[in-house]
């Protein structure tokens, strides 16, 4: 008997051509009760905007939580296309999902946490530390779903500290204020130690893969946590390959966790190089580091660097598509790795 049926017993979600299979309650997303699962199904945001998870829905109906033709294009909707992130199944489904991925082997955890602090590291990041009633694994790089009541819907963040040694119920976040952002402009607001709120994790794609390739990792202002995290996780595990570590920030005060990214550089196996570049800096102020774009940064290394690097590149989607756009340009099929800090606003990308 399929969902919905008089016992509401889970149908089956089938993916082609894998052949895999997993329950389907209907009551989360086809992506969520996938990764709960244990499938890795492809993914990046989670809400609708980057269309990783894009699959095609070859039979069942799902209903949709978000409307899938803001990221969609009229011809993929028409070939039957769905956002498995922002889809309920509606009985017994089949997708076609060309390529399951590579992912870390953590089971999905929702459990109930307490905001338990937070910290200004700049005037507009604040760390914020939450602690969750359930342990929690995931590999650095990855994000976690925060719903905090009276807040509409969940907003992602990516987990800062990558050590080995954390604690399993203490998760670090990097959170900057977007102004006029419903979520962000609520923690500004005033000190909410002690408020209760839900977490889902872990998500994405973005970890550091095994290789001897030299990696490059470019981070835009809060899209450090996740880079910071890798770089302690590489530290950790006595990574040997090559790291260049580009931060960009506007001016000098947006600059922050410089001295902790210098010590995760110096505790690597293999050589480490951090540049932290900024764009907006006064040209009369005593900043002698880097000046201009990461991508400026970029383009100075060396030919034999770019060709062979993987990229890891986290932070606000113009500057990932525009590190994106250069490497392409330089290289036909370069290892990327990215995740968009997307929000409402910036979801409409062209
Ligand atoms: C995978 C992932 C990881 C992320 N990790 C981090 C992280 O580690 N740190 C971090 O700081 N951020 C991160 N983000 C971004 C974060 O999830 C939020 O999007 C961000 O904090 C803004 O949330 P908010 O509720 O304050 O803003 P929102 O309420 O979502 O609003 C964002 C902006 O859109 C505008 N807006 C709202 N509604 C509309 C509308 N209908 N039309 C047009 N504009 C509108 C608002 O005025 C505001 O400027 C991540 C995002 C993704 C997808």
């Amino acid at each position: 008997m399929g969902l919905f049926g008089r016992n509401r017993e889970p149908a089956t979600v089938t993916i082609r051509p894998s052949g895999r299979s997993f329950p389907a309650t209907g009551k989360d997303s086809l992506l969520n009760e996938a990764l709960a699962a244990g499938i890795p199904f492809p993914h990046s945001c989670t809400v609708g905007t980057c269309g990783t998870c894009k699959s095609k829905l070859v039979s069942g109906k799902v209903r949709e939580i978000t409307d899938a033709a803001i990221t969609l294009s009229s011809e993929e909707l028409a070939d039957r296309y769905i956002l498995p992130c922002q889809s309920l199944a509606r009985g017994a489904v089949e997708l076609h999902v060309a390529d399951l991925v590579d992912m870390p082997d953590h089971p999905l955890v929702h459990t109930s946490a307490v905001l338990s602090g937070t910290r200004a590291l700049t005037h507009d990041i604040l760390e914020v530390v939450v602690r969750v009633d359930e342990p929690f694994a995931y590999t650095a790089g990855q994000y976690a779903e925060l719903r905090v009541p009276g807040i509409s819907g969940p907003r992602s963040y990516s987990f800062a500290r990558g050590a080995a040694d954390r604690a399993k119920d203490e998760l670090v976040f990097y959170i900057r204020r977007t102004p006029g952002g419903e979520f962000t402009e609520w923690l500004f607001a005033e000190d909410r130690s002690g408020t209760a709120l839900e977490v889902a994790g872990p998500f994405g794609n973005l970890w550091l893969r095994p290789s001897g390739a030299p990696a490059l990792c470019v981070a835009g202002g809060s899209g450090l946590a996740p880079i910071k995290a890798i770089l302690e996780a590489a530290a950790d595990e006595g990574a040997q390959r090559e790291t260049i570590v580009v931060f960009g920030a506007r001016t000098a005060r947006d600059l922050y966790c410089v001295e902790e990214i210098e010590a995760a550089a110096a505790a690597m196996a293999g050589s480490c190089r951090f540049v932290p570049v900024l764009s907006e800096e006064d040209p009369g102020s005593d900043w002698s580091g880097a000046r201009g774009l990461v991508t400026d940064v970029v383009a100075a290394l060396p030919a034999d660097v770019l060709s062979a690097c993987e990229v890891y590149a986290c932070g606000p989607p113009p500057m990932v598509d525009a590190l994106e756009a250069q490497l392409g340009a330089l290289r036909a099929d370069g290892v990327f790795h990215a995740d968009r800090f997307l929000d409402k606003k910036t979801q409409r990308r062209s």
